[in-house]
């Protein structure tokens, strides 16, 4: 798998469709247990990585990483600007002196939830984005150890983005805004969980369409 810094517009536009085609239902879904500002926090950090596109792909991937994180973490507003934040910068440091491979996405990609978790204080199954990320990141782990090929990765990572961000509905939330609500939270899915299974799927689908 080679993949380079120059692609990085390609993910963004990508996402970036993908999270306007569904801004109603995202809204909703933040409105009914949150306070309604998700998406337009995603579009705010996929607006500013669209600016610095053209630049990031000049750099290498930890560099690349390093600048995303930075001004994701500076522009972004609410919980999940300083979560992806957090991530990007994580994974930066995973990357250095690394080259993308399968082996290093799949540490690189653990460690940015790795330290998502320890910065939002959060675990699985407490109904956030990490029921979708922290069971991808299992995927891209065993992805690794098996080397598996691009189609039956980005087939996998889909079935359990899909299954975390479902998996949010019947769940109490315990940490963010949702966690307010408590048991009236069960029954709606978590907004965050529905961005990142989006976000997921499209650059799923930029890698696939490069393989095929
Ligand atoms: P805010 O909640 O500050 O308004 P957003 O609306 O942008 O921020 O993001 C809300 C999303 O952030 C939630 O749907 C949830 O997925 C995620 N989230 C909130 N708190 C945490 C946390 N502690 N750990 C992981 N994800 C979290
Ligand atoms: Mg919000």
């Amino acid at each position: 798998m080679s993949v380079s810094t120059t692609q990085i517009d390609a993910f963004i536009q990508a996402a970036t469709a993908v999270i306007n085609a569904n801004e109603a239902e995202v809204t909703a879904l933040d409105q009914a247990i949150g306070d309604g500002d998700h998406v337009t926090n995603v579009q705010r950090g996929l607006g500013v990585l669209a600016s610095l596109a053209p630049d990031l792909g000049a750099l290498d991937w930890p560099a690349a990483l390093q600048k995303m994180g930075m001004s994701v973490m500076s522009t972004v507003g609410g919980a999940s600007g300083s979560l992806y934040g957090t991530f990007f910068l994580a994974m930066a440091k995973s990357f250095k002196g690394r080259d993308m491979s399968l082996a290093h996405l799949a540490e690189g990609f653990g460690a940015g939830v790795d330290a998502m978790k320890q910065r939002g204080k959060a675990e699985l199954g407490e109904k956030t984005m990490l029921d979708v990320l922290i069971p991808v990141a299992e995927v891209l782990r065993q992805a690794a150890a098996e080397s598996w090929d691009l189609p039956k990765v980005v087939a996998e990572i889909n079935r359990a983005a899909e299954a975390g961000c479902e998996s949010t509905r019947d769940l109490v939330p315990t940490k963010g805004r949702s966690s307010f609500l408590g048991e009236r939270a069960r029954g709606c899915i978590d907004a965050g969980a529905r961005t990142s299974q989006l976000m997921i799927a499209a650059i799923g689908g930029v890698l696939a369409g490069d393989a095929g």
